[in-house]
C-alpha cells in the first residue's frame, strides 16, 4: 500500500529529531507542514523563503538522509512557501537529494536577489533619530581597563574611535585575542566612552551570538528588512566574538550589507575575534578583507607588570587587601589570562571573608592549585583523541600514524570531524595535528566521515558515542 504523505513526513521529523538538539528541531522543523506524495517526491511547506534557505544550507544532509530512508534513493523533496509579496501563490524549489553541490549553488543564487532588495532605512521619515538602547555594560569602562603592553595599542585605539567614532583610520577597529584577554571588556569601554562624550549617537554592543539569532527570528518572522534597517540606524556598532559568523553563510552575507552601509556613511565598527582576521576560517573572503581596511591589533597575555596591576585593582573592587607577597605569588602563579586572574582575586575574596581567614600565601597557594587543577579536561584535540581511541579501541599511536587500516581511518575522520564540530580549532590547526595533513585532506577526511554517516547507522552511532563521551567529561 502507498505510504500516506503525513506518515512519510512524521517518519522522517523522528528521524530528524535524533539528530539534532530539541531547540533547532522546535525551531526548524516543527513549523513545517507536509502537503502531499507524488510517487517518491515529498512535498512539504515552508513559512518563506529564509527558511527554506536556511534549511538548505544548515539540514539538507539530514533532511536527505531522513527522506530516503523513507522513500528510497530516488526520493526528492519540494518546498512551497508564500512569495515575498504576500500573494497566496505558492512558490517551489526542489532539493536534488542526490547532488549536495547543486544544492550549495541554487542557494547562492537565490540569495544575492534578496539582498538587492533591502530598502534605505533612511527614506523612512523619523526612524534615524530614534534612540537605541546601547547594551553597553556600564561597569565596563576604560578606567578599570589596566593599559600594560598586551594591550596598550587596541586600548588607545579604543579611546581613539570613541573621541571620534568614524573619523579616524581605525574603521573597522578589529581587536583580537585569546580567551579572557580583555575582549569583550575593551568593546563595552568603547562604547562607554563613546556614549559619554556623544550622549545623542546610537551606540549598538551585539554579540555575534545575539547578533545571529536575532537573524534567525527575523527570519522566523519574516522580518529581515526591519532587521537590516534598525543595524543601519547605528553610529558605533561592536560586533563581538566574529569568529561566530564562521559559517554562517546567511548572517555573513546580511552583515556584509550592513558593513557597507555604516562604512559608507561614515559610522564606527568596532569588532572582536579570538584570532586574528587573515586566520578566520568559514568567513567569506570579502568580509575578511574589509575587517582589514582599518586598524587591526591583538591583545596578549599579561607580563608580570601588568599582572601585578590588575592583581592590585580587582583587590580594591573586591574590597580585599593582598599583602605584596602574595600578589607576587599570584602574579607569577597564574600565566593563563586575565578572567583566571580576576577568578582567583574573587575566591580568595570570598573565602576569606566567609571563613575570616587571612589572606596569606598559604590560602593563596590552596586556590591557585585548586584553579590550575580543577579536575575537568579542556575540551580539546588531545582529549577528543583520547576519547576516540577509547570508544574504537585503538592506540594512540596507530591513531596518529599513516596506517590506512579501516578502524584507523575511521577512528582519525572521527578525531578530525569533532575537534572541527566541537572546539574551535582551525583546519589546519587539526591537520598540524595529523603529522601536517593540509586543510583540504582535513575537509576530504570530514566530508568522507559525514557521507559515511548518512549511509551507515553503525558509523553514526559510534560517532555519537564519543561525541556523548567528550562532552560528559569536558568543559
Ligand atoms: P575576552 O572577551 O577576551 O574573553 P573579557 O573581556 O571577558 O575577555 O575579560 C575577562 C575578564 O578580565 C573580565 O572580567 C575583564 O574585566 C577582565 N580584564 C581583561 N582585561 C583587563 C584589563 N586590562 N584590566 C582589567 N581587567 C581586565
Ligand atoms: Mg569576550
Amino acid at each position: 500500500m502507498a505510504k500516506d504523505f503525513k506518515t512519510v513526513w512524521n517518519n522522517c521529523l523522528e528521524t530528524i529529531r535524533k539528530s539534532i538538539s530539541p531547540q533547532s528541531f522546535k525551531t526548524w522543523f516543527e513549523p513545517i507542514v507536509p502537503i502531499r506524495l507524488d510517487s517518491s517526491s515529498l512535498t512539504i511547506q515552508v513559512p518563506n523563503k529564509f527558511f527554506y534557505e536556511w534549511l538548505e544550507e544548515h539540514y539538507v544532509a539530514v533532511l536527505r538522509m531522513s527522506i530516503k530512508k523513507e522513500l528510497g534513493m530516488a526520493a526528492k523533496l519540494q518546498y512551497q512557501y508564500p512569495s515575498a509579496q504576500g500573494n497566496a501563490v505558492p512558490k517551489k524549489d526542489e532539493v536534488r537529494l542526490t547532488n549536495k553541490k547543486q544544492e550549495s549553488t541554487s542557494f547562492k543564487g537565490n540569495t544575492a536577489t534578496d539582498i538587492s532588495e533591502i530598502k534605505n532605512p533612511f527614506v523612512i521619515p523619523g526612524l534615524k533619530r530614534m534612540k537605541v538602547e546601547s547594551q553597553v555594560h556600564p561597569s565596563y569602562s576604560f578606567q578599570n581597563f589596566i593599559e600594560g603592553d598586551c594591550n596598550r595599542l587596541a586600548r588607545s585605539a579604543g579611546m581613539a574611535v570613541s573621541k571620534n567614532p568614524g573619523g579616524t583610520a581605525f574603521n573597522p577597529l578589529v581587536v583580537y585575542g585569546g580567551v579572557g584577554l580583555g575582549k569583550t571588556h575593551l568593546c563595552h569601554a568603547i562604547g562607554n566612552e563613546t556614549l559619554r562624550a556623544f550622549p545623542e549617537k546610537n551606540v549598538l554592543y551585539v554579540s555575534c551570538e545575539n547578533f545571529t539569532s536575532q537573524m534567525i527570528t527575523a527570519i522566523l518572522n519574516g522580518t529581515v528588512n526591519d532587521f537590516v534597517n534598525f543595524y543601519q540606524m547605528i553610529d558605533v556598532l561592536i560586533l563581538d566574538d566574529i569568529q561566530f559568523l564562521a559559517k554562517k553563510t546567511k548572517t555573513q552575507e546580511i552583515f556584509f550589507h550592513i558593513f557597507n552601509q555604516l562604512h559608507q556613511n561614515g559610522k564606527q565598527l568596532v569588532l572582536s575575534s579570538d584570532r586574528a582576521p587573515k586566520d578566520l576560517e568559514g568567513i567569506e573572503d570579502r568580509l575578511i578583507s574589509r575587517f582589514k581596511w582599518g586598524l587591526t591589533s591583538d591583545l596578549t597575555a599579561p607580563d608580570f607588570e601588568t599582572k601585578m596591576a590588575i592583581i592590585a585593582s580587582k583587590a580594591i573592587k573586591s574590597g580585599i587587601e593582598i599583602p605584596i607577597g602574595v600578589q607576587e605569588q599570584i602574579a607569577f602563579s597564574i600565566d593563563t589570562n586575565i578572567r583566571d586572574l580576576e577568578g582567583l582575586i574573587v575566591s580568595l575574596a570570598g573565602v576569606s571573608k566567609l571563613t575570616g581567614r587571612t589572606i596569606d600565601q598559604a590560602l593563596a597557594q590552596e586556590l591557585i592549585a585548586r584553579s590550575v587543577n580543577a579536575g575537568v579536561k579542556s575540551l580539546d584535540i588531545d582529549y577528543i583523541a583520547e576519547s576516540v581511541c577509547e570508544v574504537m579501541q585503538i592506540e594512540m599511536e596507530l591513531l596518529k600514524s599513516k596506517s590506512r587500516k579501516r578502524e584507523v581511518v575511521l577512528s582519525r575522520q572521527a578525531c578530525m570531524y569533532l575537534s572541527k564540530e566541537l572546539t574551535e580549532m582551525s583546519l589546519k590547526e587539526i591537520g598540524h595535528y595529523f603529522g601536517g595533513k593540509d586543510h583540504s585532506t582535513v575537509i576530504y577526511s570530514i566530508n568522507t566521515l559525514k557521507d559515511l554517516m548518512d549511509v551507515d547507522p553503525s558509523v553514526k552511532i559510534k560517532i555519537e558515542e564519543i561525541a556523548k563521551k567528550v562532552k560528559a567529561t569536558a568543559v
